[in-house]
């Protein structure tokens, strides 16, 4: 096979490791757990360590098998450069960490993973700026942009009620403003949608979910897309401006963000990441086709009060769904009409598992207000648009008709 060519997104992420020549021949890049790397001599050793020869220095800056799967999720988002962490929140907590100083600005989707809003608050804290704003709409993060905004921060599809940022004209925006636009592409995955296509410079994944995607591994990962002009950003330390602007910004986070604090990758977990992610567009095309059957039932359902999935028509970001993503993902949510119990209701459920992760093989639902979003009290819950009897379904590839017929009998009672 010829290693030029440009192959389709499977079979690219399943040949990679392997056009580059494996150890022993082996079809799966090993897993090293060696810490630290021997040299031909002391000073290849000093030349490693001094950026001039490639090489390993010390494992929490990367290893052989972490780098295999960088090189893959690299490609998938068709990236320059991709870094890999221990967890979603690592990837995105080093890049708040290593790019933002006290006096700094930042417009943020108010539409955020729980952990990433707590993060937020955490960064006001050290003295940067945050403005939360509805960004399916480009109007409020122009409006809440200032001289000092460095950074605008979003979501695809938001959790758990799937409201959809306006990608394309954020992008717009970002590039006549020179403010660096990140993207969290979690839920949509790099199947689903490129980040890239729409502006963004630096795309998270949380690894953990649909790319990994058996719910065995925890993982995160950082993309410089090459689109963002790090000339422009104020932020970037002298010690990282030795090469071409292109590299600064991802070689600031990796010696800020991942060598200083140290959120790296196990390689068992590279290599769980690294088998999920070989069937990823085959799972993506069945969760997605599955989450459109299951919320079309729910829809046409009397007990069910509404439902929030892209893909369906009543959904107000229907429209740039569709035309932004290849199919609308795995992440539904509903609320039941009054008088249901959504406790009674979840404990009908034969095959859907009430559990907390998301992009599993396995159906998982969990009642939003009671758990994951049960520490910020009602009123913010009500403020955020979540019912209290609100479910988020993170459907998985069990066969349509077990799934849909799972549902069908906890609404009926039986
Ligand atoms: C889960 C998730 C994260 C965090 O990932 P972890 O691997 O659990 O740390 C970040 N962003 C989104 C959108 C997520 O769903």
């Amino acid at each position: 096979m010829n290693d030029k060519k440009n192959y389709g997104f499977t079979t690219t992420i399943l040949h990679n490791d392997r056009l580059k020549g494996i150890e022993h021949g082996s079809l799966h890049k090993p897993i090293h757990t060696s810490v630290a790397f021997g040299y031909a001599d002391a000073r290849q050793l000093a030349s490693v360590f001094q950026g001039k020869e490639p090489g390993f220095r010390y494992g929490r800056q990367g290893n052989p098998t972490i780098s295999a799967l960088e090189d893959k999720v690299n490609k998938m988002e068709q990236g320059v450069g991709t870094l890999c962490f221990a967890t979603g929140m690592g990837a995105i907590g080093a890049v708040f960490q290593s790019l933002l100083r006290a006096g700094d600005h930042v417009v943020s989707s108010a539409f955020l993973f729980g952990n990433t809003n707590s993060l937020w608050q955490t960064t006001m804290g050290q003295g940067v700026a945050v403005s939360f704003v509805d960004a399916t709409d480009v109007a409020n993060v122009a409006a809440a942009i200032t001289e000092q905004t460095r950074v605008v921060f979003v979501e695809t599809v938001a959790n758990p009620r799937t409201q959809v940022a306006d990608l394309r004209r954020i992008g717009e925006l970002c590039q006549q403003r020179g403010i660096l636009y990140i993207v969290d592409n979690t839920m949509t995955t790099p199947y689903l949608f490129r980040p890239k296509s729409v502006g963004a410079g630096l795309v998270i994944n949380a690894l953990t979910k649909s790319i990994g995607g058996h719910g065995n591994a925890l993982g995160g990962s950082l993309t410089d897309t090459g689109v963002y002009d790090w000339s422009r950003f104020p932020n970037i330390y002298e010690n990282y401006k030795k090469a071409a602007p292109a590299q600064w910004g991802l070689a600031q986070i990796r010696a800020k963000g991942l060598r200083d604090f140290g959120a790296s990758l196990a390689p068992e977990a590279a290599h769980h990441i690294a088998v999920g992610a070989e069937t990823l567009a085959l799972r993506m095309e069945r969760t997605s086709s599955n989450a459109l059957a299951l919320a079309g039932m729910l829809e046409a359902d009397e007990r069910v009060a509404a439902v929030h999935y892209p893909g369906l028509k009543s959904h107000p970001q229907h429209g740039i769904s569709t035309e932004l993503f290849h199919s609308y993902g795995s992440l539904l949510s509903f609320e039941l009409k009054d008088g249901i119990d959504c406790f009674d209701f979840l404990n009908r459920l034969k095959l859907a598992i009430p559990a907390s992760n998301l992009g599993d093989t396995r159906t998982l639902v969990i009642p939003v207000a009671h758990t994951i979003f049960y520490e910020m009290g009602a009123e913010r819950r009500a403020s955020m648009g979540i019912a209290e009897s609100l479910i988020r379904v993170s459907v998985g590839i069990e066969d349509a008709d077990d799934l849909l017929d799972d549902f069908a009998c906890a609404l009926e009672g039986c």
